[in-house]
């Protein structure tokens, strides 16, 4: 017990209360407490860490309360404004943050070890060049988690082109950045008698930065998320590593928890839009809005229109309905009027039930979270593999603003850009109402040949607007 170090007890207690709040992460039920406990478990990460003696340096509490307050009251500030529409953008400065902050780390410690300043010398757990690869893995992954994720929050908020911008000689450039960076980073590690490391470790910083950059702009808004995603995994990564490189257990595994939870999201959305890892990065999907067979995203030949009175109607005489929210009822903030049409037809002994698609929306459980906060019935929330086969013996289903993730052609046209991605299978129902503003397309840019189909009716409007619409008219009855 003579080795007993109550801040590492401490750690290991934070550790656990990550793992939990991850678990809890995975159902839409637990999540919010899942969030707290984290939440708890960094706080108590922080907090032992600031009164810990093994940090080494002599800690300015002034500078530390100013710094906290100021971070704290940014953190709550964004948080409580930013719109539903706009979290991905979030999530993406908050990787890039997270990469600097280690890179930052690593530089300086990198600095005070070669200049005299050393800060952690009885934490350090690696030795010279391991630790010097630790440095170098943390500078190169962080610095590009940073200018990458700062790419792609402009191209999510429309700062700059969402479409995939293709520079000349591109592929010498993404390869150039990175292996010169790694080039550099090998000499700072391994030969700091021969070249001045600090010269070579600020080379890999703006090479590493240059790759970031590079390497997002070919990658089309509609591939984003996934990105960020990924993005998020690398932070992790540099996290990780970070941790190796002031000695700290703590953010080795946190950052590995990080690393390792935003790689499989990165994998779970790739397959749920039919596309490889590699192909995403590749770049070019989601730029100009490609056609479907030669007609224009926008040419439809036949659409039948309905109006709320006639949705109403069709409604009135089902006995099952399942609604499909998309990014168009996020936009419209549509999620509580959806319920309480729902609750109405229950009321009126329809079975009532929500298809949610993995990837509708801009970000991974989008549905979810804002139908969630309207307090639909988690029972009613019905996964796409769950619902597919109902849809043949549902009368109706009333689509909110999704497009993509009911596009028929996924399944039916094998030169479809989106060919192979699953999607909910909303065209077998006996009537589908198709609540959007006009005819224009979903993310993906393309033609959805289910707005001709026979069974289909489209109701132009604000998805908001419609649905309250629909329900008043329903009440009037
Ligand atoms: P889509 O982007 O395909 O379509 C959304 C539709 O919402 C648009 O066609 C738009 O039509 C309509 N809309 C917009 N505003 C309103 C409004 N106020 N009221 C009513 N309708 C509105 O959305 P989906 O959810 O179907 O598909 C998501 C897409 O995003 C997929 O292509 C998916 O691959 C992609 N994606 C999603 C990710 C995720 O994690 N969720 C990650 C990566 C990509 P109109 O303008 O006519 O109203």
């Amino acid at each position: 017990m003579d080795n007993f170090d109550p801040a590492q007890a401490f750690y290991l207690l934070a550790t656990a209360l990550f793992i939990l709040g991850i678990k809890r992460l995975g159902k839409v039920k637990t999540a919010r407490s899942g969030n707290q406990l984290a939440g708890v478990g960094m706080l108590l990460a922080i907090v032992v860490t600031l009164v810990s003696p093994g940090i080494g340096i002599q800690l300015d509490w002034t500078m530390v309360a100013i710094g906290l307050a100021i971070g704290a009251s940014i953190g709550a500030l964004m948080a409580r404004r930013v719109e539903m529409t706009g979290m991905p953008e979030l999530v993406a400065l908050l990787n890039g943050i997270g990469g600097l902050a280690s890179t930052f780390v690593a530089l300086s410690e990198f600095w005070g070890r070669k200049y005299g300043a050393t800060i952690t010398p009885e934490n350090v757990i690696l030795g010279p060049d391991v630790w010097g690869v630790a440095v170098v893995l943390s500078v190169l992954v962080g610095t590009i988690t940073f200018t990458g994720s700062l790419l792609a929050m402009a191209k999510l908020s429309g700062k700059i082109s969402g479409n995939p911008i293709l520079l000349p000689m591109r592929h010498l450039l993404v390869a150039g950045s990175l292996l010169g960076g790694l080039a550099l980073g090998y000499l700072a590690a391994f030969h700091q008698g021969s070249f001045d490391p600090a010269i070579m470790i600020l080379g890999l910083t703006a090479c590493a930065a240059v790759f970031g950059v590079i390497s997002v702009l070919p990658i089309g808004g509609a591939d984003m998320p996934v990105v960020v995603s990924l993005l998020n995994s690398y932070s992790g990564i540099a996290a990780s590593m970070a941790g190796f490189v002031i000695g700290n257990p703590l953010l080795i595994v946190a950052g590995a928890l990080v690393g390792a939870s935003g790689m499989i999201l990165t994998i779970i959305m790739c397959k749920a839009m039919n596309r490889s890892l590699g192909n995403v990065l590749i770049g070019g999907f989601g730029g100009d809005a490609p056609t479907t067979g030669g007609a224009s995203a926008t040419e439809y030949e036949s659409v039948k229109s309905a109006g709320a009175e006639e949705a109403a109607m069709i409604l009135d005489a089902a006995t099952s309905v399942i609604f499909i929210p998309g990014y168009g009822m996020a936009v419209a903030q549509a999620q509580h009027v959806v319920k309480e049409l729902g609750e109405e037809l229950e009321s009126r002994d329809v079975t009532v039930r929500y298809g949610i698609h993995p990837v509708a929306g801009r970000m991974p459980g989008h549905m979810n979270v804002l139908l969630a906060e309207s307090d639909v019935p988690y029972e009613q929330l019905w996964e796409l593999e769950r619902i597919n086969g109902d849809f043949k013996t549902t009368d109706v289903t009333v689509i909110i603003g999704a497009n993509d993730v009911v596009n028929p052609e996924a399944i039916e046209n094998p030169q479809s850009p989106i060919a192979g991605m699953p999607i909910l299978n909303a065209h077998e129902s006996g009537t589908v109402l198709v609540i959007k503003r006009s005819l224009s397309p979903g993310y993906a840019g393309i033609k959805n040949p289910l707005f001709e189909r026979d069974n289909c009716y489209m109701c132009f409007g604000d998805g908001k607007q419609f649905l309250t619409e629909i329900l008043a008219e329903l009440k009037e009855n």
